[in-house]
């Protein structure tokens, strides 16, 4: 195999390189993040026009590993991985869809979804999950003495990492805030077998807790600190891209918490124009919770100043992060994309997801925040009508009943606009017949 990777550090004063199997998620000579870096050289080789062929030859096809969205370009991946040591469960090739009604309901005629959490798990991590997961796997074939690798989590990478784990026969161990992530969340890695650590802290919390405790090696680190993680994320621009038969749309609007998914995004698309596959990089969108904003605070000052915030309790509650891990990355890909930073509060976030359901979606609350930056960002002129604007939606919404539930009994602290709420009748023909009438015709509108 010609071609190769390695981590090096995202400090261009520093540059110094790491073999991927060397324990290490920081640079021990300037203590930034580390990325990684292929050879592009190498890869440039061969033309855009194979590319395309070859990642085409194999989506979604029966060849494994190469069916997966992530392994299908597994030379812009981990190029020296061994196969044998690939734990893939399919992740990728997830569906992207023309949101006809949502969009002309606000004005846009060319919307598409971006189903992330249509997949393994329900939710994006996947996509990282399976690239870290894998290279441990092989570290521990070359004899690196790992014993389990741990995370902390708002929800969903915990998920990915206990199912990630369990398919691998590697122990997985999640350190979970009490009390703010989804029931639904905190079954998925009791019952893959994870050690589940249920802390009473937050997300901020919890990871401080696990950088701690990974200081030893044979605990290695599943948090997108561990870049990883973000080679497979990125794949999601590239796919994207793809999707669209090789055209970058003009905007992609992303939800942002540890903002380690938008530093991924770049990655994939940057990568995409480096090997001559794109011509155009389309605009970065970074939508937050306003009641969890450090990024958005900070793009409101240029990005010259970076404050951790202690993040409030959000319905979006994978994104209650105060001290994102991967500011200094997302902030690169901002400059790089001609970036926005815009922020939803929690009834803006709850009504967008809702009005999304009632035009056939399913969102999170994360992909909620999405689309009320979209509909702020386009009243505001920011994102013309006639753009072509892409959605990515992050987790699936089966995740997060509880907050649909909340929603649609009217149980929140403002009026839940697009509520719905179920009839109960005796079970009687005439009842039935009673209901049908008023109801109906109250219902003209179907929002
Ligand atoms: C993890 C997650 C995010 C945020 O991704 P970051 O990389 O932390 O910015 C958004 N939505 C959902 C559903 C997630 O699980
Ligand atoms: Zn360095």
């Amino acid at each position: 195999m010609p071609y190769r990777a390695w981590f090096q550090c995202i400090n261009p004063q520093c540059g110094a390189t790491y073999s991927l199997n060397s324990i290490v998620y920081h640079c021990t000579q300037c203590h930034s993040l580390l990325e990684v870096q292929h050879d592009l050289e190498a890869l440039s080789r061969r033309s855009a026009a194979a590319w395309m062929k070859r990642f085409e030859d194999r989506y979604k096809g029966n060849e494994w590993p190469y069916a997966s969205g992530v392994w299908g370009k597994k030379e812009w991946i981990l190029p020296q991985i061994d196969n044998a040591n690939v734990v893939s469960l399919y992740e990728g090739g997830t569906n992207l869809f023309w949101a006809e009604r949502f969009g002309k309901l606000i004005g846009l005629n060319d919307l598409w979804i971006k189903l992330c959490g249509n997949t393994h798990s329900g939710s994006f991590k996947d996509l990282g999950m399976t690239v870290l997961v894998s290279q441990v796997k092989q570290m521990i074939s070359e004899g690196v003495p790992i014993k389990a690798v741990a995370c902390a989590s708002t929800g969903d990478t915990s998920a990915a990492l206990a199912t990630y784990c369990a398919a691998a026969g590697i122990q997985s161990v999640v350190l979970l805030p009490r009390g703010k992530i989804s029931i639904a969340q905190l079954v998925q890695p009791i019952a893959n077998g994870a050690l589940v650590l249920y802390l009473d802290t937050d997300f901020d919390g919890c990871m401080k807790l696990v950088q701690e405790i990974t200081k030893d090696p044979t605990l290695y680190l599943g948090n997108s600190m561990n870049s990883l993680r973000v080679e497979g994320q990125k794949t999601v621009g590239i796919e994207i891209v793809q999707q669209f038969d090789w055209e970058a749309p003009d905007v992609i609007i992303i939800p942002g918490g540890n903002l380690g998914n938008v530093s991924a995004l770049g990655k994939g698309l940057l990568m995409l124009k480096d090997l001559g596959l794109i011509a155009k990089l389309p605009r970065i969108v970074v939508a937050q919770a306003e009641r969890a904003n450090p990024l958005y605070r900070s793009y409101q000052r240029n990005f010259e100043v970076f404050e951790p915030i202690q993040a409030q309790k959000t319905l979006a509650s994978a994104i209650q992060i105060g001290n994102p891990v991967s500011f200094e990355k997302a902030v690169r890909t901002l400059k790089q994309f001609k970036g926005i930073v815009e922020q939803a509060s929690e009834e803006e976030l709850a009504d967008a997801a809702a009005m999304g359901d009632r035009t056939g979606m399913f969102n999170c609350p994360h992909t909620g925040v999405a689309l009320a930056v979209l509909l702020k960002l386009l009243k505001a002129g920011k994102i013309d009508k006639a753009e072509r604007v892409v959605v990515i939606s992050t987790a699936h919404g089966l995740k997060f009943v509880e907050m649909k539930v909340k929603y649609h009994q009217k149980e929140l602290e403002f009026p839940c606009q697009y509520a719905n709420q179920p009839i109960e009748l005796p079970a009687r023909l005439d009842a039935v017949k009673e209901a049908l009438q008023t109801a109906l015709q109250s219902r003209k509108d179907l929002l």
